[in-house]
């Protein structure tokens, strides 16, 4: 035998030995290792094809050859396919890989493993197989036919579709993973330029040189396996997991150095970038909070998109119990922050009026109140009630006293300075605490609230609906400093208000002593 066959066939044997290898580590391995039967079969189908190459170049006839060459076949067109499978389930587009999909990867393969073991029927594969002329060693050549470019292709394209992908995910994957996203295109470019030389018959003694570099791609997964971790469970699922969590979550170093951070805290923080990586925190995202401590909750409100995130820091130990940095999560909470401000709106307005109710009104005048007394300042306060509104709702309907409240709230508004704080006291009973405020500035502006009203009927289905509305003011003094002596003082003065004809204020000048407004 040709010495450099023989040292090109104990290449090939060390390439098939090497799949054979991979195999069998596949499958020990299976439990830690994602897609180990998709791996399986890749080493498989290559080592069918390796030795059958091998076992080919040994031969010593035709007819010796063309079996081996008939069983490479077995192995050769299924690696391709196998290998965009498993592509596709490394970088997580598995969702593609359907029943039918996979199914349909195979068709060609199998037919052109069909075609190769019928060749000498129909000679659509090989047009001929022959023994080179003047050759020591028996070594065939073949004319390719149609079905054999049709294999060739189909293998070419797989292996092209899965370098691109590859590509693609090289783009959107952290730097960590580049090695092993290189491995495996490596591991497709390899196979695709050898056999490139082989078809430009470049390749020496006219040998396929696809074999041999079959050797070093698998010396290469080998590699990427036990050093990369390439195709290990636990790093790829917390990767997905870290990923796919609704959560924003970054991770710093120790001197708060951006390390990691997941895709939905890139949506959350505007300013995160890819080329944030290596630096402060604080450059990146303008918080006010300081991190140094460990553990730490607070709000931040992002006000691109007026979201706001719950925020939580924790440090990080390695296995020596020594900090080595911090993850942040960002939970979005603005639904509940939404959800917050509608009760407290709820909890604190008049349904109908949406001005302040009862029970909030006597807490922030109970307050102004307090301080009031304390800083030796005035205060007063005003009670109205809107005359014989039983009559609106009898002639008009309860719709329409709605919409006389909802009108003399409005009226009343145009007149109260935003320190004022204004109530529904009852019904159609409505309450004005007015800080900072003696009894005849109160009183004038009740007066003016009660003549605003008076001239500016409500417009109603075509009616005019003249309203009025009675006033008492009152005025914080030595005894009578509670908010409870205030209303019972205003109210007696609105009673005479109702007394004297309605549509009038009066004022509360002392306990016994209720005067109309000037
Ligand atoms: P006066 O001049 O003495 O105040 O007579 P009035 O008819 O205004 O007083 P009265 O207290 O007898 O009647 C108040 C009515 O207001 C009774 C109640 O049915 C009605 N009322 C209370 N709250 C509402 C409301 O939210 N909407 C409507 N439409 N009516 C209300
Ligand atoms: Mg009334
Ligand atoms: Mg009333």
């Amino acid at each position: 035998m040709n010495p450099d066959i023989f040292h090109y066939i104990v290449i090939i044997s060390i390439s098939g030995v090497l799949s054979i290898l991979l195999a069998i580590y596949a499958f020990v391995k299976r439990k830690v290792f994602s897609n180990s039967n998709v791996f399986i079969l890749i080493s498989c189908f290559s080592a069918i094809y390796i030795f059958g190459h091998a076992f080919e170049l040994a031969g010593n006839n035709l007819a010796e050859i063309k079996i081996w060459l008939k069983f490479q076949y077995f192995g050769l067109p299924f690696i391709a396919p196998t290998c965009l499978i498993l592509i596709l389930q490394y970088t997580g587009l598995h969702r593609f890989l359907k029943r039918k999909i996979i199914t349909s990867l195979y068709i060609i393969p199998i037919i052109t493993c069909l075609m190769s073991l019928t060749n000498d029927f129909h000679h659509l594969f090989y047009q001929s197989v022959y023994l080179r002329p003047n050759e020591k060693t028996p070594l065939v050549d073949m004319i390719v036919g149609p079905l054999y470019i049709v294999h060739g292709s189909y293998t070419f394209g797989c292996l092209l579709f899965g370098t691109c992908i590859l590509i693609w995910y090289w783009k959107r994957v952290k730097a960590v993973y580049w090695k092993q996203v290189m491995t495996l295109i490596l591991g497709q470019i390899i196979p695709m330029a050898a056999s490139f030389l082989y078809l430009i018959g470049v390749s020496p003694y006219g040998m396929d040189p696809v074999p041999i570099v079959m050797c070093f791609t698998s010396a290469l997964y080998l590699w990427a396996i036990i050093s990369t971790k390439l195709f290990m469970i636990a790093p790829i699922a917390r990767d997905r997991i870290f990923e796919s969590m609704r959560d924003g979550v970054l991770i710093v170093d120790i001197s708060n150095r951006l390390v990691d951070y997941n895709e939905a805290a890139e949506k959350m923080i505007p300013t995160l970038l890819s080329s944030s990586i290596g630096k402060n925190i604080y450059d990146i995202w303008k918080m006010e909070e300081d991190i140094s401590e460990e553990q730490q909750k607070f709000e931040w409100m992002n006000r691109k998109n007026n979201k706001y995130y719950y925020i939580h820091v924790t440090e990080v130990f390695n296995n020596k119990k020594i900090a080595v940095g911090k993850t942040i999560v960002l939970s979005d909470v603005t639904e509940q922050k939404v959800l917050e401000a509608q009760l407290k709106q709820l909890a604190y307005t008049d349904g109908l009026t949406k001005i302040y109710n009862r029970t909030y009104f006597m807490k922030r005048s109970q307050e102004q109140l307090e301080q009031a007394i304390q800083l030796n300042k005035s205060l007063s306060l005003f009670l109205f009630d809107i005359d014989f509104f039983k009559k609106i709702n009898d002639h008009y309907g309860h719709h329409a006293g709605d919409a006389a409240i909802c009108h003399v709230v409005e009226l009343c508004k145009k007149s109260l300075q935003p320190e004022y704080i204004f109530g529904r006291y009852g019904g159609e009973e409505f309450v004005v605490c007015l800080p900072d405020t003696n009894i005849l500035e109160a009183g004038k502006i009740a007066e003016k609230i009660r003549a605003e009203i008076a001239k500016t009927p409500l417009h109603l289905n075509e009616k005019f609906i003249t309203i009025t509305a009675s006033f008492g003011v009152t005025e914080i003094r030595e005894n009578s400093n509670t908010l409870h002596i205030l209303l019972e003082q205003a109210d007696k003065a609105l009673y005479i208000s109702k007394e004297n004809g309605r549509n009038s204020v009066h004022l509360a000048i002392n306990d016994s002593f209720i005067i109309p407004v000037e």
